[in-house]
């Protein structure tokens, strides 16, 4: 059964079929604009809220909530249709408010260095369930007094493994949230069919490249797609994406002690940075030691190094911050991992 957000207007109407036709916009408006379950659309008659409370199931069952202690940051374990699980995190800042959304159930991309990636891949989101995410966040943000205003598409999966979901979502949170573009952010960790297929659509939502290695033989080790897609042709296609759209790149580093965080990597990462007709932000991201994770994250003071190196080089970068956990790793998965392990102790 399609879930909550998984309809899009047209298969609204049909389930509307013999309702007056300013119902379906009633409905749609409810859900997207109001953020609203079908039970609290009051407008509508008592017995049309029943059968779409019951038509119009929710996707997502909370399994788990954590925040900070300044309630800063809020995550979401949500338990699917069919036993996987996926994380939603929230995140207040003093200037703006972001979700970070997950894609997938697990990733087949097999990072070497991501326990989510060794995990495998379990399934695909639907659009509705990508959706909803948001919806939940923008209800929680909303509930405290913030406006949610921007979405990374950063969580749990490669986006653009699951483009015929992901793109839909997009398109929902931009036409029916009222998101703008510019503060929509798709990563990917490097699948250059997919940021074709971006630069081809008609809306110019930023990309995240999650590099991790700016030669070919290190990131064939960390980063098994580089093999399919080297650094080249991964290149080529951010120059287009760049030239099409004319928005900011960024490219996501995850700080491996010794492994790329000498000085050697500074010059090959400036080197590509700045090779693009826009140079691309780096974001560098620390990663948190984890138990029994044989990865070890730069210390901070390597970070504050590398960082200052990049700069060196004319290189943008910023480090980001990891309030106590991992919320912004790599291309989100490792954070899903740590986080769920977390919560899922909570849980308990
Ligand atoms: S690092 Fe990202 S793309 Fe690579 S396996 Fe992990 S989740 Fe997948």
């Amino acid at each position: 059964m399609p879930t909550r957000y998984d309809l899009d207007r047209d298969a609204l109407a049909d389930l509307l079929t013999g309702e007056p036709r300013y119902r379906i916009e009633q409905v749609w408006d409810g859900l997207h604009r109001q953020l609203a379950a079908p039970d609290e659309l009051t407008t509508l008659p008592k017995a049309l809220r029943a059968r779409l409370t019951d038509e119009l199931p929710a996707a997502l069952d909370p399994v788990a909530t954590s925040a900070t202690p300044d309630g800063d940051t809020v995550k979401w374990l949500f338990g699917l249709d069919g036993g996987a699980r996926v994380e939603t995190v929230l995140m207040h800042y003093p200037d703006r408010t972001t979700v970070c959304v997950s894609t997938q159930a697990g990733c087949a991309m097999g990072c070497g260095f991501c326990a989510t990636g060794q995990a495998g891949f379990q399934r695909h989101l639907t659009t509705g369930e990508i959706v909803e995410q948001v919806v939940r966040a923008a209800r929680a943000a909303r509930d405290g007094g913030r406006r949610l205003g921007n979405v990374v598409f950063m969580g749990m999966g490669e986006p653009l493994a699951n483009y015929d979901r992901v793109w839909p979502a997009v398109r929902r949170i931009h036409d029916d949230l009222g998101l703008s573009a510019r503060h929509l952010t798709l990563s990917t960790v490097g699948l250059v069919p997919g940021i074709r297929r971006l630069a081809a659509e008609d809306l110019p939502v930023n990309l995240a490249v999650s590099l991790h290695a700016a030669n070919d033989a290190l990131r064939d080790e960390l980063v098994p797609i580089g093999r399919r897609y080297p650094l080249t042709v991964l290149m080529a296609a951010c120059a287009d994406y760049l030239r099409a759209k004319g928005r900011r790149l960024s490219f996501e580093w995850a700080l491996i002690d010794g492994t790329n965080d000498r000085a050697s990597d500074a010059d090959e990462l400036a080197e590509l940075a700045r090779s693009l007709p826009l140079p691309a932000h780096v974001n560098l991201i620390p990663l948190n030691p984890t138990p029994g994770y044989p990865t070890r994250g730069t210390p901070r003071a390597g970070v504050r190094r590398f960082r200052h190196l990049l700069e060196e080089r004319g290189v943008n970068a910023t480090v980001r911050r990891n309030r106590g956990v991992d919320i912004d790793a790599a291309c989100g998965q490792l954070a899903a991992r740590v986080s769920r392990v977390e919560l899922t102790a909570r849980a308990r």
